[in-house]
């Protein structure tokens, strides 16, 4: 990918976000692009910012530690969510590195981050990860035991959660995951619903989310790790 392709991809993206949101009768600046940079290194990252983008996704603290805090330096009002699993020895680093968490999914995770927010004296928003297919394997609570944990979140351990996150089973046509997300957030009162990726941010958009979550169609393919 040359710089060139990764502006016009982006733009094409951020077209077809406002598109399918004013296909589905929602306003086009409903639905926030996280550009999703992990795999990629900063002179992939800095086209993207030239042209005026400033939200991103990474799924690691580490990697996210490496390259974000020069890029924070040379360009202003960057948003930075994390958007894969967290360990409770990073919610400390999470905390100071990010600006939303997307990956809240267990109590020991919610008290390590509540208090790490305490100790950093910042409150990054918090989406609760939701398992909406009930994948053994996959993180995430059960769409049973949202409410609870939601509930758990705020009144226990004091975290600002603002909305629902899903990462739909590889093998299922996502639709009805997405529809679920956005129930369950709406049931919640929660504003931030953050679903859809490459292969369907369309088919999310039209179903209620705010926020997609987008690499490949932006970056290009990710080099292996
Ligand atoms: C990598 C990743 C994405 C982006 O995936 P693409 O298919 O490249 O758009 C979205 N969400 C999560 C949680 C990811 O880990």
């Amino acid at each position: 990918m040359t710089p060139d392709d990764i502006c016009a991809n982006l733009e094409s993206v951020k077209a077809d976000i406002t598109k399918a949101a004013l296909d589905a009768g929602r306003k086009g600046n409903d639905v926030s692009l996280i550009a999703v940079s992990k795999a990629f290194p900063a002179e992939h990252i800095r086209p993207a910012l030239l042209a005026g983008h400033r939200c991103f996704g990474e799924n690691r603290v580490q990697e996210a530690a490496a390259k974000w805090p020069a890029l924070r330096k040379e360009f202003e009002d960057i948003e930075l969510h994390l958007i894969g699993p967290l360990q409770t020895n990073k919610a400390e680093d999470a905390v100071v590195l990010f600006d939303v968490i997307h990956s809240v999914d267990r109590p020991k995770l919610a008290a390590k981050l509540a208090n790490a927010m305490e100790k950093r004296d910042r409150r990054p928003d918090c989406l609760v990860q939701v398992n909406t297919g009930d994948e053994a394997q996959k993180a995430g609570v059960a769409p049973g035991e949202v409410m609870s944990f939601v509930g758990q979140c705020q009144e226990e351990f004091g975290l600002p959660v603002k909305g629902l996150m899903c990462i739909p089973p590889a093998s299922d046509y996502p639709a009805p995951h997405f529809a679920l997300l956005a129930k369950l957030a709406d049931k919640l009162s929660l504003p931030m619903v953050s679903m859809g990726m490459s292969s369907d941010y369309e088919m999310a958009c039209q179903l209620g989310a705010t926020h997609v979550r987008v690499g490949s169609a932006i970056f290009g393919d990710r080099p292996s790790i």
